[in-house]
């Protein structure tokens, strides 16, 4: 660990006037969700490109449950790691304004933080894309697929690649990376558009960005200033440390 980078990172955080957080799949792995990119688990069986698309929903909703429910049974078991804890400490602290989130496993809420942008949605609810009607996905738990009353098969309120974010989300993120004064991004590839052009934002309206992630991604050399190699939960670890030395706490 780069103690001298999380003592840079730890400052710039303490004197900065708006954080902001930015996290990805990354920060979940610890808790036993896997990601997207790494060669492991679900996604080896799973392409997402052709399970998590809104046009694979459409097309055989059946087979694509088949997958979410995977999913889901991972999301149920999983407890927040010290990175979820540690972002919301920070929250508590008032030395973090907000989490947005890439992820639809509600760890962060789990982990106690207090302002959360689900960016893609979360997998609580679901819809049905044909009458609207939404139900709390632990009511339709035991069906496979589940099923609305008016018969369809019913949707997790995640955002589906080829899917629009909600509008809300977008905006409010959009909003808080333009004003922002240092950004922390833990866990994301960067590569899922248009959540990956949060960075670019921030950082041309002069924020620090501060990065953590095992390995560098395409942030790394364009828009991050500070890169803390590592995994999400010791570097988040040593990264609160750090910070409460520095205003004089336990
Ligand atoms: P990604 O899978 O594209 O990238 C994950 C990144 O995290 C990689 O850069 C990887 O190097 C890094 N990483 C892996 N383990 C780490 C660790 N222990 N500590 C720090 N970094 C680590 O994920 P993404 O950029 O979030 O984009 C993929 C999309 O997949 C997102 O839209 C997200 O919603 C969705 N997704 C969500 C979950 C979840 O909710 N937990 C899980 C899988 C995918």
């Amino acid at each position: 660990m780069n103690q001298d980078e999380i003592k840079k990172a730890a400052k710039i955080l303490r004197d900065s006037r708006l954080n902001l957080a930015l996290t990805g799949a990354g920060i979940s792995v610890e808790s036993g969700i896997p990601d997207f990119r790494s060669p492991r688990g679900l996604w080896e069986r799973y392409n997402p490109a052709e399970y998590g698309t809104i046009w694979a929903f459409r097309d055989d909703a059946a087979k694509v449950w088949k997958m979410i429910r995977e999913m889901s049974e991972l999301v149920d078991r999983a407890q927040p790691n010290p990175a979820h804890l540690g972002l919301a400490q920070l929250q508590h602290l008032g030395l973090l304004h907000t989490i947005i989130t890439q992820n639809i496993d509600s760890l962060h809420q789990k982990a106690g933080a207090t302002r959360v942008i689900e960016y893609h949605g979360s997998s609580r609810t679901l819809s049905c894309l044909t009458c609207g009607a939404r139900y709390n996905a632990e009511a339709k738990k035991e069906d496979l697929p589940p099923r609305c009353a008016c018969t369809e098969i019913l949707k997790p309120d995640v955002v589906f690649f080829g899917e629009a974010i909600p509008l809300e989300a977008l905006r409010e993120s959009q909003l808080l990376a333009s004003s922002c004064t240092a950004l922390l991004v833990i866990g994301t590839s960067a590569e899922v558009a248009p959540a990956n052009t949060i960075p670019r934002t921030a950082k041309l309206a002069g924020a620090h960005v501060i990065e953590i992630n095992v390995q560098p991604t395409a942030l790394t050399s364009s828009f991050t200033d500070i890169f803390l190699q590592g995994k999400a939960s010791s570097m988040m670890i040593g990264l609160v440390e750090e910070m409460q030395s520095l205003l004089g706490g336990p």
